[in-house]
C-alpha cells in the first residue's frame, strides 16, 4: 500500500485546507422591490419570482 513518507505539516495542511469554506455565491436584486436576493429563486422579501407574485410576503 503506498502511504505518505512524510506527516503533512499543519502549515500545508492550512494551505490546502484554504479552499475548502463555503460562502454564498452571489445576490442579485429583485426586480419587483429591490432587496438583494439569490438569483433564480423566489424574493424572500415580496414573494415575487420572474415578475408574478408567487407567495404572499410573511407580515402583511
Ligand atoms: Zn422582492
Amino acid at each position: 500500500m503506498a502511504v505518505p513518507k512524510r506527516k503533512t505539516s499543519p502549515h500545508r495542511r492550512g494551505n490546502r485546507r484554504s479552499h475548502d469554506s463555503l460562502r454564498v455565491e452571489a445576490f442579485h436584486e429583485c426586480g419587483n422591490c429591490g432587496e438583494l436576493k439569490r438569483p433564480h429563486n423566489m424574493c424572500p422579501a415580496c414573494g415575487h419570482y420572474n415578475g408574478r407574485l408567487i407567495m404572499e410576503p410573511k407580515g402583511l
